[in-house]
């Protein structure tokens, strides 16, 4: 995986909860549409998943993505 991509995913699994893409963008510091792209590679390889929900950083309601839960 790229470094970007490391650098989401990190992030998910520390901070655990949901994020837009714009709390992304600005914490992470890496373009929105690059960010956009990343996520849609992780939902496919099943390290993290999208919903509609609030933001745990700026509590919007919109399309958000955190870690994928653990089966257990
Ligand atoms: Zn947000």
């Amino acid at each position: 995986m790229d470094p970007p991509g490391r650098v989401i995913e990190s992030f998910l699994r520390t901070h655990g909860g949901y994020f837009c893409v714009d709390c992304l963008t600005r914490v992470l510091d890496i373009p929105g549409g690059q960010i956009s792209m990343i996520l849609r590679r992780l939902q496919q390889s099943g390290s993290c998943r999208a919903q509609i929900g609030t933001c745990s950083h700026c509590g919007r309601r919109m399309p958000v993505v955190g870690r994928a839960e653990e089966a257990s």
